[in-house]
């Protein structure tokens, strides 16, 4: 057994199975994907994946701005979709306005490109495109400290040999993907509407054999959890509300299920 009396070094937090949601610590920073804002500027990132509503609905609504200090701002990443809604605005240009206009100007969305880098805290946040039905930005994480690396897919494609590409080659220490369906009639469906698989992450789950797989984002029509728990865990992925990681990853821990 790891001693932890050292404690976590990481601990990943979901919303419920299907929600879009992931919060992640990594040392004393936090990474809130597609999900609620923080006024503690220095030590959170916020991270929207794609502009489909149930991703950016957590970030437009709720939060705490009356905390901000004056001219104080919460930056949100989010891509720069560039496509037209009309002559004047692209999808980019009128969520900017939708959240200015809702949070009084305390939010502001900072587009990004796809394969940019930012550095924040000794990370490095990588935007890394992977196919949809609209622009999709994974998240990857790479923090200098830890000797492994996190990628959140936001939804995907997961028959697209360009985006299992874009997530192999990366190898990440932590995969946490979005996994639509799991039923073996639902997959021509899931490839119809742009998303991911289980069959998808078991073929992801052969060539990553040291990566720990996080399916999340389930279709809502699975009510059983238990059932999920089964399928999840015969597969050898990690289900669970809240997980956390210590030194050696393979020694992580689900300390709340769903
Ligand atoms: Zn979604
Ligand atoms: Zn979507």
């Amino acid at each position: 057994m790891q001693d932890r009396t050292g404690g976590s070094i990481a601990r990943i937090e979901f919303h419920a199975p299907y929600h879009p949601n992931v919060l992640i610590r990594l040392f004393d920073t936090y990474y809130s994907i597609d999900g609620a804002c923080s006024n503690r500027q220095d030590r959170y990132i916020h991270w929207i994946t794609h502009f489909h509503f149930d991703h950016i609905r957590s970030s437009v609504a709720g939060g705490a701005d009356f905390l901000l200090k004056q001219d104080e701002h919460i930056t949100i990443y989010a891509p720069h979709d560039p496509t037209p809604v009309d002559e004047c605005s692209s999808v980019f240009d009128i969520h900017r306005k939708l959240y200015a206009h809702h949070t009084k100007g305390k939010r502001v969305l900072v587009p990004v490109m796809p394969g940019e880098k930012i550095q924040f805290n000794g990370t490095t946040l990588e935007a890394v495109p992977l196919r949809h039905s609209i622009d999709n930005f994974a998240l990857f994480i790479d923090n200098g400290r830890a000797d492994f690396t996190v990628l959140v897919t936001g939804d995907w494609l997961g028959s697209d040999e360009e985006n299992r590409e874009a997530i192999v080659s990366r190898e990440p220490s932590i995969l946490i993907s979005e996994c639509r369906y799991v039923n073996e009639r639902s997959y021509d469906m899931t490839a119809e509407r742009m998303h991911a698989h289980l069959r998808d992450l078991v073929e992801l789950r052969e060539l990553l054999p040291d990566t720990v797989i996080i399916p999340y984002h389930i279709s809502r029509t699975f009510s059983n959890i238990s059932a999920l728990n089964r399928i999840f865990d015969e597969n050898n992925m990690v289900f669970g509300k809240k997980i956390l990681f210590y030194e050696d990853i393979m020694q992580y821990e689900v300390t709340e299920p769903y």
